[in-house]
C-alpha cells in the first residue's frame, strides 16, 4: 500500500487551490508546513511580517487539519534550520514516496528544488508552476518574444481584453485605457482619510508575536501596532473595507504624500494577495463592480485594476523571463554604502524619516514613498543597488523576490538597463513638496539648491543628471531636462555639484 506523497507547503502558499495542494489525496498524502530559520533570516525581516507569515501559516493549518487533511506542522522553536531539513524529516517519519511543491516565489530556492533537493532526499520533488498568477510563464514570454521594449502599457491592455476587465463592447470602458493624469493630485488636506480597522489578534496570533519578540529581538518592526488579516475571511473583510471605505479616492490621492497617515487611501493588501489569502481576479472584479454600481469613478477602478494586473504581473514576468542574470544587473554603476539611518530613520530629510521609519514600525509604505522618496534618495545618491535590494525585501511584509527586485532594481533604481522604466524615477525636493505636506515640517526648504537649508533632494538631483549627462542625453525622454541643465551658467553649475559632494558626505 502507498504511504502517500508529501505536500510541500511555503508560507506564501496558503491558497486552498495552490497546485499542489489540488494534487492531494485525502487520508493517504502529508502536508508540511514549516517554520524554518533559513527562510525567516536570511534577510532582516520585519517582524511584521514573519509575525504575518507564521500565524497565517498555523491559521491555514488548521483549516487544512478541519477538512480532514494529515498536516505535520514544525514550529520555529523545533530548531530545524531549513526547508530542505524540514522536508528529510517528514519524508523519513511517514515513509513518503515523493514530493509535491508550488514552485516558489524566489530563483535561488527553485533552483535547489530543481536541481539538489532529489538527491538529497532520495525520492523524486515535483515543482509544479504557480497556477495563481493571471499570466503563466509561458503567456509572458510569448507576448514578450521579438520585442525591443517590454512596457507594462501594452502587456497591461492585452491583460485588460484577455480577462474582459473594464472592457465595454470590446473597447476599453470610458475610452481610454489609462486614467493616470487624473490620480496625481497631491496632498492638502483635502479631506478626512478614513481610520483603519483594527483585526482582532486571536490566541495563535498572541502566540505566535511572543514566538517572533523572543527568536528575532534584532529586527524591524513594533508588534504592539500589529494589525493584520491572518485567514482568507479577516483579509477579504479587510479588502471589503477599502472597497467600502477608501476606494472612492484611491485613485485621485494615489500618488499623495501624507504626514499624518501612512495608508493614506491605499488599500493595505499586497502582502495578502502575495500571501495567498486573496486571489488577484477576484479583488479586480469586485473593485469593477463596485465602479459599475456607481461607488467610485472610473479613474479610481482603473488606476487599481491597473496596479494588480498590469503591474503586478508584469512585474513577475520580468523576473521570471530575466533571472538569474537580471539580479547582477548595475547599469548606472551604484554603489554608495547604505546609510546607517536606512535602519533608525534617524535622518532630519522630514520625508524620508517618515517614510523609513513607517516601513520599519510597519512593514509598509506605500508605492510612492517607496519609488519617489527612499527609492528617489537612493538612485540620485547611488547607494549600492544590493545593498538597497536587500533594504526593501527585508523591511516590507509584502516582500518577495520575485516582487521586491524588479520594482526596486529596475523601476526605482534604473539599474536594469531600461528594461523596466524608459526614464529613471528622478525628482527633485519639489516634486515631493507637491505631492505632501512633509516640507512644511522638514528644516530643509524645496525652494533652495545649495546652502545650509537647502533640500538636498535637489542638488544630488542635479549631481545625478551630471553624472550621467551623456547616456542621459541620447535618451529622447530626457531631453528638457538634458537641455535645461547644460543651458545653466557654468559657474552655477559646478556651484551645485560642489554643493551636492558636500550633502553626500553629510547625509548619505
Ligand atoms: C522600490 C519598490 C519596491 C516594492 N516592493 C514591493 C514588494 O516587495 N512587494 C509588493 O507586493 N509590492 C512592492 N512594490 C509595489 C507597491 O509599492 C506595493 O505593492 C504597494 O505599495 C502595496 O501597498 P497596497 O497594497 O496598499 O497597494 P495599493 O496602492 O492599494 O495597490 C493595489 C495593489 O496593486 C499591486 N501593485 C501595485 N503596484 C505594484 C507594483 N509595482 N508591483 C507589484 N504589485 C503592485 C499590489 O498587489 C497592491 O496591493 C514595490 C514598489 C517599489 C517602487
Ligand atoms: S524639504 Fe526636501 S528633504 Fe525636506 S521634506 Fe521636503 S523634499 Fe524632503
Amino acid at each position: 500500500m502507498s504511504n502517500g506523497n508529501l505536500i510541500l507547503i511555503l508560507a506564501d502558499q496558503l491558497t486552498l487551490t495552490q497546485p499542489a495542494l489540488k494534487r492531494a489525496q485525502l487520508g493517504v498524502d502529508t502536508i508540511l508546513l514549516a517554520e524554518v530559520a533559513e527562510e525567516a533570516s536570511y534577510v532582516r525581516h520585519n517582524r511584521h511580517k514573519i509575525a504575518f507569515l507564521f500565524s497565517a501559516m498555523r491559521h491555514f493549518a488548521e483549516k487544512l487539519r478541519s477538512a480532514g487533511y494529515r498536516v505535520e506542522y514544525i514550529r520555529i522553536d523545533e530548531g530545524i534550520d531549513s526547508l530542505l531539513a524540514a522536508a528529510i524529516k517528514t519524508v523519513a517519519k511517514h515513509g513518503l514516496e515523493q514530493v509535491l511543491v508550488c514552485e516558489p516565489g524566489e530563483y535561488r530556492l527553485l533552483d535547489a528544488m530543481q536541481n539538489q533537493w532529489s538527491e538529497t532526499l532520495r525520492v523524486p520533488v515535483t515543482v509544479l508552476e504557480d497556477d495563481r498568477f493571471l499570466a503563466s510563464h509561458a503567456d509572458f514570454a510569448e507576448w514578450a518574444k521579438g520585442k525591443k521594449q517590454l512596457r507594462m502599457e501594452f502587456f497591461y491592455r492585452k491583460m485588460r481584453e484577455r480577462y474582459q476587465l473594464l472592457i465595454d463592447d470590446g473597447a476599453p470602458a470610458g475610452g481610454k485605457w489609462n486614467y493616470d493624469s487624473e490620480n496625481r493630485v497631491g496632498w492638502r488636506n483635502q479631506k478626512p482619510i478614513p481610520p483603519r480597522s483594527q483585526p482582532t489578534d486571536d490566541p495563535i496570533t498572541q502566540e505566535v508575536i511572543a514566538t517572533v519578540e523572543a527568536h528575532f529581538p534584532d529586527n524591524p518592526g513594533d508588534l504592539s501596532q500589529f494589525r493584520l488579516a491572518v485567514t482568507a475571511d479577516a483579509a477579504k473583510a479587510e479588502f471589503d473595507w477599502f472597497v467600502t471605505h477608501a476606494l472612492a479616492d484611491f485613485g485621485t490621492y494615489q500618488d499623495a504624500l501624507v504626514e499624518e497617515s501612512p495608508w493614506v487611501f491605499h488599500s493595505l493588501i499586497s502582502m495578502y494577495i502575495n500571501a495567498g489569502l486573496l486571489e488577484p481576479l477576484e479583488v479586480c472584479e469586485s473593485v469593477e463592480k463596485a465602479w459599475r454600481k456607481g461607488e467610485c469613478s472610473l479613474s479610481a477602478a482603473e488606476g487599481f485594476i491597473r496596479q494588480v494586473l498590469g503591474w503586478r504581473e508584469y512585474i513577475r514576468g520580468i523576473y521570471w523571463l530575466l533571472m538569474p542574470e537580471y539580479k547582477t544587473r548595475n547599469s548606472l554603476n551604484a554603489k554608495r554604502e547604505l546609510p546607517s539611518w536606512f535602519w533608525d530613520s534617524n535622518t532630519d530629510m522630514r520625508c524620508l524619516s517618515r517614510a523609513i521609519e513607517q516601513s520599519l514600525d510597519h512593514g509598509y509604505a506605500h508605492h510612492i514613498q517607496r519609488l519617489m522618496v527612499i527609492g528617489n534618495f537612493a538612485l540620485l545618491a547611488g547607494l549600492d543597488v544590493e545593498q538597497v535590494c536587500d533594504w526593501y525585501l527585508a523591511v516590507y511584509v509584502d516582500a518577495y523576490e520575485w516582487v521586491e527586485l524588479p520594482n526596486t532594481l529596475g523601476m526605482a533604481l534604473y539599474g536594469d538597463n531600461a528594461v523596466i522604466a524608459s526614464k529613471p524615477y528622478a525628482a527633485s525636493g519639489k516634486y515631493i513638496q507637491k505631492q505632501g505636506n512633509h516640507c512644511k515640517q522638514c528644516r530643509y526648504k524645496p525652494a533652495l539648491t545649495t546652502g545650509p537649508e537647502a533640500c538636498p533632494f535637489n542638488s544630488l538631483y542635479w549631481r545625478f543628471i551630471d553624472k550621467h549627462l551623456d547616456a542621459f542625453g541620447r535618451n529622447p525622454r530626457m531631453g528638457l531636462v538634458v537641455g535645461n541643465w547644460r543651458k545653466r551658467d557654468p559657474d552655477e553649475r559646478e556651484a551645485i555639484l560642489k554643493w551636492a559632494d558636500q550633502v553626500l558626505e553629510t547625509v548619505a
